[in-house]
């Protein structure tokens, strides 16, 4: 309840951006529709040998299924532009010194942009973006490797989610009665530890909590870092997001 209260205060707020949401996401709760389709713009980075190494037709796969994740709030994404950063140094994103010069190299203000490289930092990181990217003007940065892997998850972030497992405002107990004020700060989300997957794609962890609970987790949860299980955002990850969108000073193009 805690949450309804003030989205339906935006939803006052901003009625004209937000329209009735489809008859499917009625029946299960009004989640906001803001009827809004983003347009990225899109830098391949080419490898040693000036290859690039996607195609348009593969993006656009990639754009489709990250559509299909955020339709029940009727946002989708579609690219403006593609260019080429012909400078191999950045097919592998090595640290957070190389992200800044990428972007200051490459970053278009007021867009979403969207990097394609070789790898992203490491293996358990796999991708990067600005938490929160949505709130400024040169924030909407997302780098992702060429299959995309971490592509949702990094809209996510950039739409202010933070990771199920986050811990900054402390630690979440397994049995979420900390729920708004640790962890996430989303409710509808479990408590999780941060757990690496194994090479089966399951969460085996003897971690307990503060109450000497065990740990349950949804690594299908969209903003795990369980990537070869991702299928899912919650209820309040989807409400988050358009009230991040619907706080944002700039909305970007
Ligand atoms: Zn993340």
């Amino acid at each position: 309840m805690k949450i309804i209260i003030p989205i339906l205060l935006f939803q006052f707020l901003f009625h004209i951006q937000i329209k009735a949401q489809d008859p499917l996401h009625i029946k299960n709760r009004n989640l906001p529709c803001v009827e809004r389709k983003f347009h990225l713009y899109i830098h391949l980075v080419s490898d040693s040998l000036g290859n690039i190494n996607i195609s348009e037709s593969d993006i656009e796969k990639q754009l489709e299924i990250a559509n299909q994740a955020f339709k029940p709030i009727c946002i989708s994404f579609d690219y403006c532009k593609i260019d080429t950063v012909h400078d191999h140094s950045f097919f592998h994103i090595n640290d957070d010194e190389e992200i800044e010069l990428l972007m200051s190299r490459f970053q278009k203000k007021r867009r979403i942009n969207l990097y394609y490289t070789g790898s992203v930092l490491d293996e358990n990181i796999n991708s990067y973006s600005y938490h929160s990217g949505i709130l400024t003007e040169n924030s909407g940065v997302i780098i992702v490797p060429l299959s995309g892997k971490g592509l949702i998850h990094e809209l996510g972030h950039t739409f202010g989610l933070l990771h199920i497992f986050e811990t900054k405002f402390g630690a979440e107990k397994a049995d979420g009665s900390n729920c708004a004020v640790s962890g996430d700060l989303i409710c509808d989300t479990p408590a999780a530890p941060y757990v690496l997957p194994n090479k089966t794609c399951t969460f085996t962890s003897k971690l307990k909590d503060i109450n000497g609970d065990f740990y349950r987790s949804e690594i299908g949860n969209y903003m795990s870092h369980f990537f070869c299980a991702h299928c899912f955002f919650t209820t309040e990850q989807y409400e988050r997001m358009v009230e991040n969108y619907l706080a944002s000073p700039i909305k970007m193009w």
